[in-house]
Formats: structure tokens, sequence, C-alpha cells
């Protein structure tokens, strides 16, 4: 099973850490060590001083396929879940200026938190609604039609360089108000104005 995750898929939050919006998916990957299931704390590690929380819909893949057709993508999902992609934000910093790989940054024990999935809603043209609060105040909201790259194209965009294959998880980027968490926090995701996730950093 891999952890397959996009960056800056959203406008505004490209712009809110000043990087450029990109004009290709940004694919990185996580080690399957990463997950983090069932509302387990988080346990904030010592090697980071600004561990970041990224919320994110998470789409299951559900049938093995390669360069995958675009009339086809659709076929390839069908549940939705919330994730949080926790990044240690200053080793990120110091792996970007070194031009070093991300992966300590983003791929360490317990990065990537997710929820149960549930069916993709109906009338997905309305898109997905999405929220995250931390100690019960609003941080992040964000809509799947916000995406600069939509499921579809993900599908499609990733096939091409990894064989997609039943049981992989996309995590499809965030949107703005990403920010630290300390001990103590609470984390709460929303779906389309359900609880689905509930995260406490230990
Ligand atoms: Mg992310």
């Amino acid at each position: 099973m891999k952890i397959i995750c996009i960056g800056r898929n959203y406008r505004d939050h490209a712009k809110e850490l000043n990087n450029p919006v990109p004009s290709e998916p940004l694919i990185f990957m996580k080690p399957s060590t990463a997950l983090l299931l069932e509302d387990k704390p988080f346990y904030h590690p010592e090697f980071s001083e600004n561990i970041h929380y990224e919320l994110e819909l998470v789409i299951k893949v559900l049938k093995n396929g390669r360069h995958v057709q675009p009339k086809f993508a659709r076929d390839y999902y069908e549940q939705i879940a919330l994730g949080i992609d926790f990044t240690a934000r200053d080793i990120q910093k110091r792996c970007k200026e070194k031009g070093h790989p991300w992966e300590k940054a983003k791929g360490f024990d317990h990065s990537a938190c997710l929820s149960n999935f549930i069916a993709f809603p109906e009338h997905e043209e309305k898109g997905i609604d999405f929220k995250l609060l931390k100690n019960g105040e609003e941080v992040q909201v964000g809509n799947s039609r916000d995406m600069i790259f939509d499921f579809d194209y993900l599908i499609q965009d990733i096939s091409k360089y990894f064989k997609l294959q039943i049981g992989d998880l996309i995590y499809t980027g965030t949107p703005a108000g990403v920010g630290p968490v300390k001990i103590g926090d609470l984390l709460e995701g929303y779906l389309n104005g359900k609880k689905l996730l509930h995260c406490e950093i230990k």
C-alpha cells in the first residue's frame, strides 16, 4: 500500500507558503508506517519545533491500473476520508533550502492521520466541503472544487509514473490556513458538516 500525497493543490495554500502554483501535480509519498488510524492521538515528535497540520481529502484506490485514461479515472475511487498530512515545517524548510528530499519532514511515523472512509457524497458537482477545527476554532475551510488538479486528473497523472494498486491512498492537498500544533491541542475534521476525524496532540 502506498500513501501518495499531492502538494500545493489549492492556490490559496501555495500562496500562503510563498510557493508558485504548480503546472503539474507535485507528488510525494509517505511510507505505510506513517499511518495514524482510529482517532489515536498524535505524539508530538521531539525532532521538530514546528509541526503543522494540513487537512486533506483522501481517496482510496479500488482498482489496479497504469496509465489510466481520463474517461476511466472515475472508476478508480468511490470512498473518501479526511486526513492530516502532519508536516515538520522546520525540517521541510531546511530540506528545501538544501535541495534535499522531504521524507524526514513529511513521512515520519504517524504523519498520515486518517479517518474512516465514507461513500463518495452524491451531487459531486457541488464539490465536497471540509473544514478543520483546532481547539474548537475553525482554522481551515476547503471545497474540492478549488483543487487545481481534480481527483480524476490526479488518478490519470499519478498512474503515468506509479502503478495504482487496490488500497493505495491519495492525499489530495490542503487549502489555506495551515498552522502549528502543540501538546494539548485537539484537531477535529468535518466533511460536508459531519465530523469524521478526531485527533489529540500528546
Ligand atoms: Mg499536504
